[in-house]
């Protein structure tokens, strides 16, 4: 993996020091997650608008559950719903001198019915943000906009998505902010995505809207193996970020098969091998690939299913030939398609299946010399929206994660000032890892984020680029 030279310089002690006096950008470290490791360590402070909060209740019993060490806001409701949730909470008083730091801010908005009422964000974060210590999180949940009972709450909760983008734009060393959406009746399915946001696993994701819906699955789950009895299939999983993916998804539990060209088949089976799982050496394109994968799996056998293979094939459009783009269309978009329909049709994805797609970045905001790529990418965007309301029915989910610049051989192959500006032009000032493309997409194929269905999140640290 190319190292982050700049990265490793204004850390240094000089470099600190230069970096200080000249406003260079100075990344921090960012925590990531380690087997064995608490959900958070450190005080996760619970705060809630005024108003019909529908979720401090089941929050509090997430972070009761996670063994939070938590501080609840002085307000009556969220004090009453720790204690319904048997959290064991301290309490912070915002006006009282105090030193008290927080790990992570988590805050329902969902009793916001109102623009004027809005002002409770400010009221919430002002006295609080700066007390955020290094790698932190603020969660805001919200209703989706869709789902609000009067056009002025779906203004204001529409509102709320302004306000974590541009949090996450200001908080600064390493902290991340997402919005949360759960849908009425959702309530019970916000475990996975608290959990996620909450941990170090979600390092490299932020200013994320990410949407709950409600489901009628509520699987009991090991939350140190969540995968395990699991069956994942991994494509492109010989290296980069299909290794990465092929690792998590073992490490949670999963028994994994990975799929690569049979030109890689060593490093397949290298793969394979690292995760006592089995290698599969197949090109994806192939008339009879998606036969082939069906007949590996019994009925009903194959649990997550991961499109992660893809390739890029840039030039500009006048200079494209046709075979450049139909060979990049086939790998990253068309052969995906012609595989979900053989595991679906075939009955061979279980009922509650899950698909995970990984798009890109330029699939949201588009490339110049990418046309093909953005094109494909975008495409996959589709196929997640498409595809969700049928694996809604069969009590499955897909979802896609959407990598900005992550290190691997695909970026150390840019020009080195596209390559520094790629990963210095986010808000956390660096290019992710692959581990973190993986924790996202196991988070998507969890048996507990049942709620989680038709979601893009990008793994890109609040990049600039797009929306
Ligand atoms: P990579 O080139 O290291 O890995 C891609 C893998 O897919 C390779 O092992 C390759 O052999 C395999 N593959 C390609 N064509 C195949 C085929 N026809 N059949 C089977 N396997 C095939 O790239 P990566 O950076 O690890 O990218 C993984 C995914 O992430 C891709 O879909 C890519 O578009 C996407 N992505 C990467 C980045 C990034 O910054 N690296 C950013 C956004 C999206």
């Amino acid at each position: 993996m190319p190292a982050d030279t700049y990265g490793q310089v204004v850390n240094s002690p000089v470099g600190r020091f230069v970096a200080k006096r000249t406003g260079l950008p100075r990344p921090v470290a960012l925590e990531r997650h380690s087997p064995g490791d608490p959900v958070i360590r450190g005080q996760v402070l619970l705060g809630a608008a005024p108003g019909a909060a529908r979720l401090v209740e089941p929050l509090a019993r997430v972070l009761h559950d996670a063994h939070a060490e938590t501080a609840t806001s002085l307000e009556g409701p969220v004090r009453s719903a720790a204690a319904a949730a048997r959290l064991d909470a301290a309490v912070f008083n915002a006006a009282a001198p105090g030193d008290q730091r927080f790990k992570a801010l988590v805050f329902d908005a969902t009793g916001i019915a109102d623009s004027t009422q809005l002002v409770a964000l400010q009221g919430f974060f002002h006295p609080t943000i700066r007390r955020i210590e290094t790698s932190g999180r603020v969660i805001v949940l919200g209703t989706p906009p869709r789902a609000c009972a009067t056009p002025r709450e779906a203004t204001a909760q529409r509102a709320l998505e302004g306000f974590t983008r541009s949090l996450g734009k200001e908080v600064g060393r390493g902290a991340a902010v997402q919005l949360v959406e759960v849908a009425p009746g959702a309530e019970d399915q916000i475990d996975s995505t608290v959990r996620f946001l909450l941990s170090p696993r979600s390092a490299y994701v932020s200013g994320q809207v990410i949407r709950i819906t409600a489901s009628p699955l509520h699987p009991e789950v090991d939350w140190g193996r969540p995968l395990l009895g699991r069956v994942a299939l991994v494509t492109g999983a010989a290296r980069g970020i299909g290794a990465a993916i092929a690792e998590v998804l073992a490490r949670d539990g999963a028994r994994v098969v990975g799929l690569d060209v049979p030109a890689l088949g060593e490093e397949l089976r290298s793969t394979a091998e690292r995760v006592g799982g089995e290698a599969m050496e197949l090109d994806i394109t192939a008339g009879d690939a998606p036969r082939a994968i069906a007949e590996r799996f019994a009925p009903g056998g194959l649990d997550v299913l991961v499109h992660n293979a893809g390739v890029t094939r840039d030039r500009t459009l006048g200079k494209m030939p046709a075979d450049r783009w139909s060979e990049l269309m086939e790998i990253n978009l068309s052969a995906e398609e012609r595989i979900n329909d053989a595991l679906l049709d075939g009955g061979v994805l279980a009922e509650n299946g899950r698909i995970v797609c990984v798009s890109s970045l330029s699939g949201i905001a588009g490339n110049a010399g990418q046309t093909n790529y953005a094109t494909s990418k975008a495409g996959v965007i589709g196929m997640v929206e498409a595809l969700e309301p049928v694996l809604r029915e069969r009590g499955g989910t897909i979802n896609a994660v959407a990598p900005g610049f992550i290190e691997t051989r695909m970026t150390s192959e840019m020009p080195l000032a596209l390559r520094e500006a790629g990963r210095r032009m986010n808000s956390l000032r660096q290019g992710g890892l692959p581990v973190d493309v993986a924790e996202t997409v196991a988070f998507f194929a969890s048996p507990a984020s049942a709620g989680v269905n038709g979601n893009v999140v990008r793994v890109c640290g609040q990049s600039l680029l797009g929306a």
